[in-house]
């Protein structure tokens, strides 16, 4: 029978690897603690209709890259692409708007889109979530803008690039959909086939075409800036003032977009060179209108995810720290047959005590024994036999210079947490 490999656009993440993504969540776990967001478990399927209408149909993500299935009971069920409809909509079911505003919530998880695999684009990936759920105020934006850049600098990411736009509200946009609509209709020869459809249901997408042609037109395409209304003009000079203040660096964008009628004001990324063209680490911003296009009444929000997969790549490029790499501190070895059972109540005695202890459990030799931990990479030996048994003892064989020394069991576990500290710290 041939052997089942896992799906196109799916990755393991073994050993080598998983220890590295545990640093990258405590950190956000972390962080998330210190900024007041309160971490929750959503389902990784949703109704279908929940990202229909919360992500907009005019999306790439909705149109071509949802994985949408009916249930034996005829519904139909949509992996999750994202995380911020079912923020919103958990917001709603659990009249979370009778709690004092603004609810602060985060979560951490696979998302799912059908996309062409390549480099920092999968069709399962992980994404953490942050939202700020029931708060207009320009300071929530530059709230969850200040999260993800402390995020990435307790990561110790650096060369990282923030982008910011603004794009307007349902007041102000009807005049720059209007004016982008009469740029683009007069460019249609330059367009692509996707953005020609685009300029009838939603020009604002055109602005985030990533063909070349379609992106040399909307170098010169009408500035949102010039359209939006005092408002949302105030919304973002606060915005821009509140991270000027934490002395965050910022680059405007006219075209960064989330082309749809329930985002509104502040729309951000934040970029990274090292990642070619999947460069976007985070993006997020402000959708006051969303909980009303999924059915809810008027909550406003902010916030943003940022890919965990592209988040450890960059990490991985620029040497990051993942904290102290697991390593073995002990293995128990057994002289003879009749220690196994002794080696069995060492291992699970410095278990106990936070010693990271390993032992063999296959009746090797003990010549095998010893190679094995070596080969686990052990820092000490705690060799058991017939003598130590009578005396109570336990022979460490430091294995990195091969130094023997007989201790009482007693002392054993305060001798070795000393050496390792030692060492760790050294
Ligand atoms: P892109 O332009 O790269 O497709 P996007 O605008 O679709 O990104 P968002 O929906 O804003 O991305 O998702 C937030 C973050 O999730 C992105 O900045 C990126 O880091 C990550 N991400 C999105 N899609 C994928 C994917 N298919 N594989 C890995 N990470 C992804
Ligand atoms: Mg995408």
């Amino acid at each position: 029978m041939a052997e089942i490999s896992a799906p196109k656009g799916v990755r393991d993440i073994l050993p080598g690897e998983s220890w590295k993504w545990a640093h990258v969540f405590r950190v956000m776990q972390e962080t998330a603690r210190h900024f007041g967001y309160s971490e929750v478990h959503l389902p990784l399927f949703e109704h279908t209709e929940l990202f229909s209408r919360g992500i907009g149909d005019t999306t790439d993500v909705v149109e071509k890259e949802m994985y949408t299935f009916l249930d034996k009971g005829d519904r139909s069920i949509t992996l999750r692409p994202e995380a911020t409809a079912s923020m919103v909509r958990a917001y709603l079911e659990h009249r979370m708007g009778t709690l004092p505003q603004p609810v602060k919530m985060w979560c951490a998880g696979p998302m799912f889109r059908y996309e062409r695999p390549q480099k920092g684009r999968y069709r399962q990936f992980w994404q953490v979530d942050f939202e700020s759920l029931g708060a207009a105020s320009p300071y929530a934006d530059v709230e969850i803008i200040a999260i993800s850049l402390e995020l990435f600098r307790r990561l110790g990411l650096g060369r990282l690039e923030v982008v910011i736009n603004s794009v307007g509200c349902p007041e102000c946009r009807p005049e720059y959909r209007k004016r982008l609509t009469e740029y683009f209709a007069s460019r249609r020869d330059q367009l692509c086939e996707t953005c020609l459809a685009r300029l009838e249901r939603n020009p604002l997408r055109i602005l985030d075409c990533k063909q070349e042609s379609c992106r040399a037109v909307t170098e010169a395409a009408p500035d949102v800036y010039d359209s939006l209304c005092g408002e949302c003009r105030d919304h973002f000079d606060t915005v821009k003032d509140g991270l000027d203040a934490l002395g965050a660096s910022y680059r405007l964008d006219k075209r960064l977009v989330r082309g749809l009628d329930y985002y509104t004001k502040t729309a951000y990324e934040i970029l990274s060179g090292e990642l070619g063209s999947q460069n976007a680490v985070c993006g997020g911003g402000r959708y006051d209108n969303l909980a009303e296009a999924i059915g809810g009444h008027h909550v406003p929000g902010v916030g943003f995810a940022a890919g965990v997969d592209r988040i450890l790549m960059v990490m991985e490029q620029q040497e990051c720290s993942f904290g102290p790499v697991p390593s073995v501190d002990v293995f128990a070895v057994a002289l003879d047959d009749a220690s196994r059972r002794n080696v069995l109540q060492l291992v699970n005695m410095l278990r106990r005590n936070s010693i990271v202890a390993e032992m063999d459990l296959g009746g090797k030799s003990m010549k095998a024994q010893m190679k094995a931990a070596s080969s686990r990479g052990a820092r000490f030996a705690c060799i058991l036999g017939e003598n130590e048994r009578a005396g109570g003892t336990v022979t460490v064989k430091d294995l990195a210079t091969a130094e023997q020394r007989e201790l009482p069991l007693s002392s054993l576990v305060a001798e070795l947490h000393n050496k390792l500290t030692s060492t760790r710290e050294g």
